[in-house]
C-alpha cells in the first residue's frame, strides 16, 4: 500500500519539506521557505517536472504551512490533505528522553518543548512546526525525528565530561552528539551496499557544520560534537575543541560576556576566522590554491583534525572497516577527502586517487583493507523510513517490497 509522508525541517526562519511516496520512496514534491517573518518570504518548489520560484507574504511557520499544503492542493500533487498519511518533523534536541525516533502526542510535544533549555535556538522553533502541521493535519501520524537520539548509544563513560558530577544530574551537562540521522541513513546505506550489518564505521559529516562518528555493528559508539555542536571538528564558522580556558581568558581581556563569546566560537571561528576569507570551503579552497596561506592552513587545521578523530575512533573500535565521507564537503571535495585520508595507510586506508576525483562510491585502492565511500546524505528520506516504522510500525522488509 502506498503512502504518501511529508517530512519537514523547521528553522529559526526556514521551512524544508519534502513530500515522499513510500515505500518506493519516490520524491513527490520537495522545496523550502526561506526568510520566514522577514515579511516577504521565498518559497521554491519542485514538483516533477514544474519548478515555481514566489516571494510569498509569510510571517510564520504555521503560516508557511497552510501555504505549502493549499499549493499542493491548487497543483493536484495531492488530491485531498487526508492523502498525507504521515508528517515526520526534524527536531535538534531529544535529550535523554528520545532514544529513537517517536511519535507526538502532546505529552511529547511538552517534552520537546521543556527540552528547549538545551536548544533553545531549534528546539521551539521545531515544536512550532509540529503543531502548524498538527493543525492541518490532525488525521496524520506526526514523528519526531531526533538530531541526537542515534547517539543514544554512548556508553556512560563515553557520554560523561570530567565535571563535577552535579552537573549532569542538575542540568543534564553530557555529550549528545548532533547529525544523527544523517550518520545513520549513511552507515546503513553502506551496510546495504556492502551486505553486511558487522561493520566498523567512521562517518565524516563535512557540511557547514561538520562532525565524525564512530558506529560499530550499526550503533554510534562516539561522536565529535558533545554539550552542543559547537565541539569536536574545526568548522565553516565553528571553533570546535580547543582549550576550555581560552573563553575565560578573552573574556577578561576584551570584557565580552558569556553570550558574545558564543557568538565568537559559533560565528566567526573555524575556516572564516582563521582564513579571514569566507566560511564557504569552495573559497577557501580556491583561494589556498592561488597561494594565500591562511586559507591553505585552515584547510590543514581543518583536515587534521578530522585525521585525529579517525585515529582515535578506529582505536576505539579496535579498528575500522569502512571510512564514509559525506555533506557538501564530503560528497564534492576531493582534494579534502585526499588531505584526510593521508598518512593513513598504516590503519589500511589508501585512496585511489583516481576514483576519488572521479567522486566514484568507492574510492579505496583495489585490495586495501578499509573501504572508503562517497555517500551523498539524505535526511529527508531518513525521515520518512522513520514515520513508516515507528508511526505506522511497518517493518523495514514490508517498507522496501515494492
Ligand atoms: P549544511 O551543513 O549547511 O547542510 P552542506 O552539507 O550543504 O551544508 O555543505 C556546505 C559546504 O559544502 C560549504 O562549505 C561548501 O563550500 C561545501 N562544498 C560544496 N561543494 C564543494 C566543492 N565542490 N568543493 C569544496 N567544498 C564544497
Amino acid at each position: 500500500m502506498t503512502h504518501l509522508i511529508m517530512a519537514v525541517n523547521s528553522g529559526s526562519s526556514s521551512l524544508k519539506f519534502e513530500l515522499f511516496s513510500m515505500p518506493a520512496e519516490r520524491t513527490l514534491a520537495k522545496g523550502l521557505f526561506e526568510r520566514l517573518g522577514s515579511g516577504s518570504a521565498v518559497f521554491t518548489l519542485r514538483a516533477g517536472e514544474r519548478r515555481q520560484q514566489a516571494e510569498v507574504a509569510l510571517n510564520d511557520h504555521q503560516q508557511a504551512a497552510d501555504y505549502l499544503l493549499d499549493t499542493l492542493l491548487q497543483q493536484g500533487v495531492v488530491d485531498s490533505l487526508e492523502r498525507i498519511d504521515g508528517v515526520g518533523h526534524r527536531v535538534a534536541h531529544g535529550g535523554e528522553t528520545f532514544r529513537d525516533s517517536a511519535p507526538i502526542d502532546d505529552a511529547a510535544l511538552v517534552e520537546i518543548e521543556k527540552l528547549s533549555a538545551l536548544a533553545p535556538i531549534h528546539n521551539p522553533v521545531n515544536a512550532r512546526g509540529i503543531r502548524a502541521f498538527l493543525r492541518r493535519l490532525p488525521h496524520a501520524v506526526t514523528v519526531g525525528v531526533f538530531d541526537t537520539a542515534y547517539h543514544q548509544t554512548i556508553s556512560e563513560a563515553g557520554y560523561l565530561y570530567p565535571l563535577p558530577y552535579r552537573y549532569y544530574q542538575d542540568y543534564g551537562i553530557r555529550r549528545y552528539g548532533f547529525h544523527g540521522t544523517s550518520h545513520k541513513y549513511v552507515a546503513e546505506t553502506c551496510a546495504g551496499l556492502l551486505g553486511r550489518r558487522d561493520l566498523r564505521i567512521i562517518s565524516c559529516h563535512l557540511g557547514n557544520g561538520a562532525s565524525v562518528c564512530a558506529i560499530d555493528g550499526g550503533r554510534s559508539v562516539a561522536t565529535s560534537m558533545g554539550f552542543t555542536p559547537l565541539a569536536g571538528l574545526m568548522m565553516g564558522t565553528r571553533c570546535g575543541d580547543i582549550d576550555p580556558s581560552i573563553p575565560a581568558f578573552i573574556a577578561e581581556r576584551e570584557n565580552k560576556s558569556a553570550q558574545q563569546l558564543l557568538e565568537i566560537m559559533n560565528n566567526a571561528s573555524g575556516l572564516l576566522g582563521v582564513s579571514g576569507i569566507s566560511n564557504d570551503c569552495r573559497d577557501i579552497v580556491s583561494a589556498a590554491e592561488s597561494g594565500n596561506h591562511r586559507a591553505a592552513l585552515a584547510l590543514t587545521m581543518f583536515t587534521d583534525r578530522i585525521r585525529s578523530v579517525i585515529g582515535a575512533y578506529a582505536t576505539e573500535m579496535d579498528g575500522v572497516d569502512v571510512v564514509i565521507f559525506t555533506a557538501g564537503i564530503g560528497e564534492n571535495a576531493a582534494g579534502i577527502r585526499r588531505q584526510v585520508c593521508r598518512n593513513l595507510g598504516f590503519l589500511g586506508i589508501r585512496l585511489d586517487d583516481n576514483k576519488n576525483e572521479r567522486h566514484l562510491t568507492f574510492i579505496q585502492q583495489d585490495g586495501a583493507p578499509v573501504i572508503v565511500a562517497v555517500i551523498p546524505t539524505n535526511e529527508e528520506l531518513m525521515i520518512a523510513r522513520d514515520v513508516m516504522r515507528v508511526g505506522l510500525r511497518l517493518p523495514k522488509e514490508v517498507q522496501h517490497v515494492g
